[in-house]
């Protein structure tokens, strides 16, 4: 059974921390992120994008997160990420997700008001918490692709979270989504941050926060990786968000990292070793550290 995401952020409004939204691609990735939660007694969102769902299958992803979740002492939503395709949204609310994100926000503001409407109506009958987004988080993400950031504009927030009926609101403030999100030092915009929660009463979703963990990084390249040019947003900043007002954060690119080097150490430190169970258990492993450190960061740790 799936907690209601609307419920965990919520709460999350309420205690001023942010619960953790993590992609997942396969069963690795989730039993790593869960175990992470378990450990810190936090709540947790598991998360699929259009692009996981091509690779996977939705049924395989629910099934998975599914059991995941009712094996696990801690509350644990299924969300759909970025959903821009109707067809893939219809489904995820008719299989039970706990929540899905319409994604307009390269719409022009009228249409993005109505087509989030028409997905807030179809979900809210289910039961079904509805993410949107206004402004443009800039980078590249599986299918989402976007080159300039236009940030969220505080008038206009709470004009469409009022319009649309929206559960919580992803709002663009200077994060950039993917690996090499900027060429200078990364910093929020917190004044901006702090206009938007004045005019808007939901939760706020920060998108493009990985942290692109420096020694995780340095380990991939280590065993062959070429990631010349990543950087994320460091810790301080993250940490600034959530203490004025964001309660759901992304986290993609740190768990494909994570993944990546671990598979490539083990690869090259044991070249004889064949056995995919061997493989990936210590990508399973340095997921669940990395989820720590993210969920410490947040400020989830026994909020579950
Ligand atoms: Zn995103």
């Amino acid at each position: 059974m799936f907690a209601n995401t609307k419920n965990l952020l919520k709460k999350a409004q309420r205690g001023k921390y942010a619960v953790g939204h993590f992609n997942i691609n396969n069963m690795e990735i989730v039993q790593g992120i869960v175990q992470a939660a378990q450990n810190f007694k936090s709540p947790v969102i598991l998360a699929t994008s259009e692009g996981a769902i091509k690779y996977a299958g939705m049924n395989f992803l629910y099934e998975i997160a599914n059991t995941a979740a009712s094996l696990s002492k801690v509350p644990v939503a299924l969300h759909l990420d970025h959903g821009r395709d109707m067809k893939v949204i219809k489904q995820a609310i008719k299989i039970g997700y706990s929540s899905v994100m319409f994604d307009g926000s390269n719409l022009p503001f009228e249409k993005n008001v109505r087509m989030t409407k028409k997905v807030v109506r179809m979900a809210h009958k289910k039961g079904i918490s509805v993410e949107a987004e206004l402004g443009t988080i800039g980078g590249v993400e599986d299918t989402v692709i976007s080159r300039n950031i236009v940030y969220t504009d505080p008038i206009k927030a709470q004009e469409f979270v009022e319009r649309t009926g929206c559960d919580f609101l992803a709002v663009a403030i200077g994060t950039s989504h993917g690996a090499y999100k900027f060429k200078g030092n990364a910093t929020l915009d917190i004044t901006l941050l702090k206009e938007i929660v004045k005019n808007v009463t939901v939760p706020l979703v920060l998108h493009g926060a990985s942290e692109v963990p420096h020694d995780i990084v340095k380990m991939a390249e280590k065993y062959g990786a070429q990631l010349k040019g990543v950087k994320g947003v460091p810790d301080s900043e993250v940490r600034k968000a959530v203490r004025n007002g964001i309660c759901k954060i992304n986290t993609d690119t740190d768990l494909r990292i994570a993944f990546d080097a671990a598979v490539r150490q083990f690869l090259k430190k044991k070249p004889k070793d064949f056995d995919p169970r061997h493989i990936l258990s210590p990508a399973r492993d340095l997921i669940t550290k990395v989820v720590e450190d993210r969920m410490k960061v947040f400020g989830s740790k026994k909020r579950g």
